[in-house]
Parts: structure tokens; C-alpha cells; sequence
């Protein structure tokens, strides 16, 4: 297997633990997407794409996070210990959707990663930079209705406007307490142990 290509978002604040998205693609015909280059503490490492894990409210079959402690749709409590345990005892939250199945491919894919991440820095300081990676704007906020309920009455052409400028401001304090717990648990697994 050789990796073809990689492909690389890079995030716009450099402080922040997520460096990139990245997209590899494996001989010439399949691709991965949303691999994410995250800043540990021993270096930065690769996350494979994955999924957080959920089940259904015992009560409307609602979908929920295994750390809710309430429904997200009827509001039914939930218990807060339910989640399965991984191999080392602690809560197993989220499931790889794709990843290696031994460490030399996870170390061959990670090196690859990491030299074209640093490759796309520079590239990022040249006029006319242009990033390749296929953004569907999955970390887009969406525009929540109290934004357009109250939303002063004026022209309809002026309110989507309004409303655009708003959710991009709201972009920049994004709540990051998720991601922050997803590294934590990360490190512990291991990743990112042997590189610099
Ligand atoms: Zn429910």
C-alpha cells in the first residue's frame, strides 16, 4: 500500500490543540478523510476518523451521547456509568470508522502525515496559497433560530446577511471541552509517543 496523496486543512489559530484536518489517499483510489493532526504533549500525532458512540433513550428511542445524562429529546435521565469498557477499564466513547491494524502502517501513515503538515506551513506563508483539502464545512455553525426570530424587521436580503455575520462571529468562541477530553483520552491510549 502506498499513501498517494495527502491532503491537508490547516486550522487558523496555531495555540489551539487541533493543528489540521487531513485526507490521505491510498493507492491512487480510496480516500480517508477527517484524520485530525492534533499537538500533544510528546509531539504531534494523528487521529484516525471517528464516531462518537450513542444509544437510545429507554423511553422515546431518541439517539444520545453515552455521557448524556439526559435525553436530548424527552429529557428522561439517564445513567451516567452505562458506556462499555474498553480493554483498559476506562469508557469506551468513540469508535474508529477507519484505522491500521498494526503499529508499523499506524507509524508509515502518521510520518507521512506529519512531514506533509509541516510541507503545508510553508506552503501557507507563499502569496496565493491555495488549501486542497475537500472542506464540506462540517465545522460550520449552523445559524440558530433565535438568530433569525430576533432579528430586527428590515428587508429580506438585508436579515440573511445579518444572520451570516452573526454565525461567523460565533465561529471564533466555539466550545472546545469536547475536543480538549477526546485528546486526553488519546494521549492515554498512547498516540503520539515516538515522534517529535
Ligand atoms: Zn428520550
Amino acid at each position: 500500500m502506498e499513501i498517494t496523496e495527502i491532503r491537508i486543512k490547516l486550522m487558523d489559530d496555531p495555540s489551539e490543540r487541533l493543528q489540521a484536518f487531513c485526507s490521505i489517499t491510498l493507492d491512487g483510489c480510496f480516500v480517508i478523510r477527517d484524520l485530525k493532526i492534533i499537538q500533544g504533549t510528546r509531539g504531534s500525532f494523528v487521529a484516525m476518523p471517528s464516531r462518537k458512540l450513542m444509544d437510545r433513550c429507554p423511553r422515546c428511542s431518541c439517539k444520545n451521547h453515552l455521557r448524556a445524562r439526559f435525553c436530548n429529546d424527552c429529557g428522561c435521565e439517564l445513567h451516567e456509568e452505562r458506556a462499555g469498557k474498553a480493554d483498559d477499564g476506562r469508557a469506551k466513547l468513540y469508535a474508529d470508522i477507519a484505522h491500521p491494524i498494526n503499529s508499523e502502517c499506524r507509524e508509515r501513515i502518521q510520518a507521512n502525515v506529519i512531514v506533509a503538515y509541516s510541507l503545508e506551513l510553508e506552503k501557507a506563508k507563499l502569496p496565493g496559497y491555495v488549501c486542497t483539502y475537500d472542506d464540506f464545512g462540517e465545522e460550520n455553525y449552523a445559524t440558530s433560530v433565535e438568530e433569525i426570530t430576533y432579528t430586527p424587521m428590515v428587508p429580506h436580503s438585508a436579515t440573511t446577511s445579518t444572520a451570516t455575520a452573526t454565525s461567523s462571529t460565533a465561529t471564533t468562541s466555539r466550545p472546545r471541552h469536547t475536543f480538549v477530553n477526546r485528546v486526553a483520552q488519546l494521549e492515554e491510549e498512547g498516540f503520539g509517543s515516538g515522534l517529535v
